[in-house]
């Protein structure tokens, strides 16, 4: 896309459907819209719940899909057959870390703990400058409402810097995060170190 400095999004999602089918048609759309804006789609390589959707979204736009397994979950969330690239790696660690590498930026679409991990992850390694990549929230039907609230109560009991919590984007449509990533700016202090330092 021509001057982005984002060509891969990482996308963390729920290897479950939830109830509602709102949730299903937000992940194909957020798939949809990566490809839309020629940028490749990092996820975790299932082929179920969410994680099939938003794969199934990028693949319905020709877009470009990389899945990182891990080999003791590729039977468990069943491996999604028609994807550019399926890397099967030893460990949730090694995943993790891979999908890290390949990506420029990330989005939380509505999940369980699998995908709250990922998310806070990825947000406080940003916090402590160990990354200055954008990273995002999908409030899907509001699912995320109560963790926003959690994360103004964390800021408003000290325990958290408001320019900390700003740097996780919130937005309700998959658009609307893409816009955020392109004018994001990492903040020059960090929680322990300075930019200079890393
Ligand atoms: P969930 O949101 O719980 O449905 O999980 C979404 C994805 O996160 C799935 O691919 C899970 O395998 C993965 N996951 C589950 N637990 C962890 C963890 N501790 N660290 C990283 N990913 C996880």
């Amino acid at each position: 896309m021509g001057t982005s400095r984002i060509s891969a999004v990482c996308v963390y999602c729920g290897s479950s459907m939830g109830v509602s089918p709102h949730y299903a048609e937000t992940a194909f759309e957020t798939g949809r819209q990566i490809a839309l804006a020629g940028k490749t789609l990092v996820y975790g390589g299932a082929q179920v719940g969410l994680m099939g959707r938003v794969a199934d979204g990028a693949l319905s736009e020709g877009g470009k899909v990389i899945g990182v397994l891990p080999e003791a979950l590729a039977a468990k969330e069943l491996a999604h057959t028609g994807l550019t690239k399926l890397h099967i790696v030893g460990s949730m660690h090694e995943r993790k870390a891979m999908m890290n590498d390949l990506s420029d930026a990330f989005i939380t679409l509505p999940g369980g703990a699998g995908s709250m991990e990922e998310m806070f992850e990825i947000w406080t390694w940003a916090q402590l400058g160990y990354h200055t990549k954008p990273s995002g929230v999908l409030n899907a039907g509001g699912y995320y409402a109560p963790l926003l609230t959690m994360l103004d109560r964390m800021v408003s009991e000290g325990f958290l810097k408001q320019d900390m919590r700003d740097i996780l984007k919130v937005a309700e449509t998959p658009q609307g995060l893409l816009d955020a990533f392109e004018s994001y700016e990492a903040p020059k202090v960090m929680k322990w170190v300075t930019k200079d330092q890393l």
